[in-house]
Parts: structure tokens; C-alpha cells; sequence
């Protein structure tokens, strides 16, 4: 399937060598595009539609067709996707929903707020996603599904998923938030499951100007459930079968990704090259194990939506507030492992559970990847790691030496 894709941005040529580095910078996306969202804005207000409407059916039919799933259900947030999917499985108190400690809050708390459990299971060090092992040996008679992530944007592994969901009668929830047009054997997200769960949140690879999520299936019950849900349950002239709740996504948000959508391929592309970038420009500075960069797996196309490091040697701290005072953008996605919060505690999970999550929460660290950097600004992001990891091995050998 051939899609038409929108021409890549230029880049901007304005920076210079002492302007900070954000770790991401909305504004040239922006500014790219400035006069179709500006119309697409100025369209809502003149039909003065504001929620759901022809724009969120519209848009709708457009995310079905970018994921190749039958049916799309526009919703308020991420989140809201996840807690939807949960509702609609009939997931409820007694249950449980096997998922990833290694991710953000949402991804357990819309399963705790559905009043089942989430049981965590550790990742794996090859792409940071579920353990499909780990997986088979967390099924009890209690378990209702599997909820893997997509984390960073590149696909957990989905037939070894799919083939232990399918042996325990269970429904594979996708956790796609940070994955949208990302590929696991020729597929999208969204269709690689029961029910695919994405966000819209302003800083995922498609991002909206405010919050906003989507849910697809290619199962018309589920989907015909979903859409009630997001509608307090209503069935239609004030008949609720379901206690839903009110999740809808607004038109003002649909026109916007409407239009966005048709550059998130090459946006897409321009976070690809950043990485490819990446890899030749820190080979060049020979950081040895230190720095471990992430890697494409077979079979997938990654979309970085975040581009995480490794930083090996217990310097991941040291390197962060060195890179802080270089005004380099770096950020922890995650510092705290869920297994280990505290709104988690009841479930008696212990420290030392889930070493390769707890371990990733220590060294890994977000660098800028967005597709509108230059090569410029990749030169000085690494040549700013290089300098920060040679301070931080300086003090620590210090450190030791005095110790
Ligand atoms: C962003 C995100 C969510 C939640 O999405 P919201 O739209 O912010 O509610 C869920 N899971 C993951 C992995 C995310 O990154």
C-alpha cells in the first residue's frame, strides 16, 4: 500500500554554534506547516462543531487507513485509549493484565483504574520491551490479557505475543502511544493485536495542540462497544448499557492531526536519518562501552519517538548535568521502574523483581532527535556526550583514588 507522502521540511539554517539545544522544538514543525493548521483552525471555528463531528469521523477513516485496521474510534487521550480497550474487554476486579514495568505511568494505571491488576514482567536488554518468556511464565487462570509497549517507538515481540495470547484464550492490548507508523514484519501498529491504544499527547510522533488519543481494532463488536463507552455508555436516546464515561476527541484536534498526518511519514524519515547520524557520528568519537546506542531489531521499522541511550559505568548522572550546563537537551524516560511506585506498593512488588528494568532506570538517557535538527546540531549533541562522559570518567576515577 503506497501512501502519498508530503515533501520533507527544509531544515532551518538560522542556528548557531551557541544557541541551546532543546530535546525537542515543536516550533519549525509548526512553522513548516503554519498556514494548513491556521486553515484548519479557522474551518472548525467557522462551523462551530466542536467535539467529535465530520472532522474526528474524517480523521478517523484516515488513521483506520495509516494503520490498515477496520475501524478507528477518536478518544481523549492515551490513556483513555487504554482504560476504553480495558472496559470493552469486560476487564474488571479479579482480573489481572500482563505488562511492562519499563514504560510510562499510563500503561499500568489504566489497569489499576480499572480495578484489575497489572502483573509486571521484565524487559528485555535487546530494544527495552515485554520478555514473551517471562510472559508465558506470569499466566494464571486470572490473566485476561497482555499489554505490551511499544516503547521508544519500535515494536515488542508480537508473534511470540500473539502466539501465547492466542494458546491462554487471552486479548493483546497494544500500548502504541509512542509507536504510530511503526513496523513489525510489514505491519503497523494498531493491527498487531486485539486492540491498538494511541496517543496524540504534543510530543508523540503525531501530536495534536492538546491531548487527544485513538483506538483501532479490526473487530466491529469491540469497536461498536468502544464508541458507546466513550459516550457514557449511551446505546442511543438516553439509553445507557454500559457505564461509560466521557472520552471524545475534539474537532479542533482532529482537523490539526488531520493535516499532520500527511507529513508524519517524512517527519518520520527525518528521525530515521537523525539516528543513522547518530550512529556515524558517535563511532567517530570512540566512546567505547560507555555510551551504548539503541538498536533497529529485525523485522521492525523503529520510529523514534525517543532516542535513548545507554551510559554505562554508573555515569548516566554525571553525564546528564554536564550536558545540562552545555544547554543540550537530555532527559530520563523512565527514572522509577512502576513495579517500584509507590501508588503500586499494595501489590508487594520488591526491589530486584526486574533487574533489566531497574537497571535501564539507572543508566538510560533521551537525546534530541526530532526530525527538524541539523546535521550541525547532531555534531554538537555528540561532541557534548563525548566532553560530559570524559568529565564524569575524570571525577570518578578521582572520586576513587581519594576513596
Ligand atoms: C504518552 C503515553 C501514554 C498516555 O498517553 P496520553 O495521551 O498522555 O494519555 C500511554 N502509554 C505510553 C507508553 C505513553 O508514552
Amino acid at each position: 500500500m503506497t501512501k502519498p507522502v508530503a515533501s520533507t521540511v527544509p531544515f532551518p539554517t538560522s542556528s548557531s554554534a551557541h544557541d541551546p539545544i532543546p530535546l525537542i522544538d515543536l516550533k519549525p514543525q509548526y512553522q513548516s506547516i503554519k498556514q494548513e493548521i491556521d486553515e484548519a483552525v479557522q474551518r472548525v471555528f467557522e462551523n462551530q462543531t466542536f467535539v467529535l463531528g465530520d472532522e474526528v469521523s474524517k480523521f478517523e477513516s484516515e488513521i483506520a487507513s495509516y494503520c490498515d485496521s477496520r475501524e478507528a474510534i477518536g478518544c481523549a487521550s492515551g490513556t483513555d485509549a487504554l482504560i476504553l480497550a480495558l472496559q470493552a474487554l469486560n476487564i474488571g476486579p479479579g482480573d489481572e493484565v500482563i505488562t511492562s514495568p519499563f514504560t510510562f505511568f499510563a500503561t499500568a494505571s489504566s489497569i489499576e483504574r480499572v480495578g484489575a491488576k497489572p502483573v509486571f514482567v521484565d524487559v528485555e536488554e535487546n530494544g527495552f520491551n515485554i520478555n514473551p518468556q517471562a510472559i508465558s511464565a506470569a499466566v494464571t487462570s486470572r490473566t485476561k490479557a497482555i499489554m505490551p509497549v511499544h516503547i521508544f517507538g519500535q515494536c515488542a515481540k508480537m508473534e511470540e505475543i500473539n502466539r501465547i495470547a492466542t494458546k491462554h484464550n487471552l486479548a493483546v492490548i497494544e500500548d502504541a502511544a509512542q509507536a504510530i507508523g511503526s513496523e513489525y514484519r510489514g505491519r503497523r501498529t494498531g493491527v498487531l493485536g486485539t486492540i491498538g491504544c494511541f496517543s496524540f499527547f504534543p510530543t508523540k510522533n503525531l501530536g495534536g495542540a492538546g491531548d487527544g488519543g485513538m483506538i483501532t481494532t479490526d473487530d466491529a463488536q469491540l469497536a461498536a462497544r468502544m464508541k458507546r463507552l466513550r459516550v457514557h455508555g449511551d446505546a442511543g436516546r438516553y439509553q445507557h448499557v454500559d457505564l461509560g464515561m466521557n472520552s471524545r476527541l475534539d474537532s479542533l484536534q482532529a482537523a490539526v492531526l488531520s493535516v499532520k498526518l500527511r507529513y508524519l511519514d517524512s517527519w518520520t524519515e527525518g528521525r530515521q536519518r537523525n539516528a543513522s547520524w547518530y550512529q556515524e557520528l558517535f563511532d567517530r568519537e570512540q566512546l567505547g562501552s560507555v555510551i551504548q546506542l539503541p538498536k533497529t531489531l529485525p523485522d521492525r521499522r523503529h520510529v523514534y519517538n525517543q532516542y535513548c541511550v545507554r551510559v554505562h559505568d554508573g555515569l548516566r548522572d554525571e553525564v546528564l548535568s554536564s550536558l545540562r550546563e552545555q544547554q543540550i537537551g537530555c532527559a530520563v524516560y523512565y527514572p522509577q521502574p512502576l513495579h517500584l511506585q509507590p501508588c503500586f506498593a499494595h501489590h508487594g512488588y520488591k526491589e530486584g523483581q526486574f533487574p533489566i528494568s531497574e537497571q535501564l532506570s539507572r543508566d538510560i538517557m533521551a537525546l534530541p532527535i526530532f526530525a527538524e535538527l541539523n546535521l550541525g546540531q547532531l555534531e554538537r549533541v555528540v561532541s557534548g556526550v563525548s566532553k560530559a562522559v570524559r568529565s564524569a570518567q575524570t571525577k570518578s576515577s578521582s572520586i576513587s583514588k581519594a576513596a
